[in-house]
């Protein structure tokens, strides 16, 4: 009968097609939306994931509707590029906010569900630019890196329960994130792709089915590129 899933930014991009596929292969799933109202399909919770408060009440609507959280996908996420001697200390930490404190916030109320089940499946969705780095990315770098200390060390702290926590770095794919590139930004991210061809969200989506199934239950604190080779030699 599948898994209670909570997908955080699964209204749109890469979230809306984790979200997807992983209710068509069965499970229950709940998405956060901003104001957006849930995709079709799916049911939505509106909630930010820099406020706690508002993630509680989203649990609590999930809980009620399709049971406590067995799989975690934290893929809500955001960019603001800039040099770092042009970084406002804001535009670091608003980014480390909502991309690292924002996959705290949700790993941590949802783990208390995974206890009591002894099950459970946390898949972060990081970056290629979490382990490479990237000029112009101080900030999203720092966050997306730190996603992998966090999930190795849930591994450490939560492993002997059934319970796994993996890192899907995912390269360039095609969403309003980098459709907000220029041309050139994007030719020249395409050269040094060893597949030929920017990143499709189903292309994450697949592994992250993967991740959150049964059969993926002895992999443990890994961090899986779905990049076409961009980032080969992590
Ligand atoms: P989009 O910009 O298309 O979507 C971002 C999603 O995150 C939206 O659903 C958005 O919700 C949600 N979100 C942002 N801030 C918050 C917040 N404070 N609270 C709740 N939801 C929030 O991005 P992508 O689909 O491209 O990216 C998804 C994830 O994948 C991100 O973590 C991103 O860093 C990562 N990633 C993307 C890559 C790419 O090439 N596209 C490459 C590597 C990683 P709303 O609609 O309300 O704004």
């Amino acid at each position: 009968m599948g898994r209670s899933v909570l997908v955080t930014g699964g209204n749109r991009g890469i979230g809306l097609a984790i979200a997807q596929e992983l209710a068509e292969a069965g499970h229950r799933v709940a998405v956060t939306h901003r104001g957006s109202g849930a995709p079709e399909g799916l049911f939505g919770v509106k909630a930010d994931v820099t406020d706690a408060e508002q993630l509680d009440t989203a649990f609590k609507q999930i809980e009620e509707h399709q049971g406590p959280v067995e799989v975690l996908v934290s893929n809500a996420g955001i960019n603001d590029d800039t040099l770092l001697m042009r970084m406002s200390e804001e535009q670091f930490t608003r980014v480390l906010d909502t991309n690292l404190t924002g996959a705290y916030r949700v790993a941590k109320r949802a783990s208390r569900g995974m206890l009591r089940a002894r099950w459970g499946r946390f898949v972060f969705i990081s970056s290629v630019i979490g382990l490479s780095g990237g000029a112009g990315q101080v900030n999203y770098a720092a966050s997306k890196a730190g996603l992998v200390g966090l999930a190795r060390s849930l591994t450490r702290e939560l492993g002997s329960r059934n319970i796994t926590a993996n890192v899907v770095a995912p390269g360039f794919i095609v969403t309003d994130m980098t459709n907000e590139l220029t041309e050139e930004q994007r030719a020249a991210a395409l050269k040094q792709i060893p597949a030929g061809r920017y990143g499709d969200p189903a292309d994450v989506a697949h592994v992250v089915r993967f991740l959150a199934s049964d059969e993926a239950a002895y992999v443990n604190g890994a961090v899986l590129p779905v990049d076409g080779g961009l980032g080969m030699g992590h």
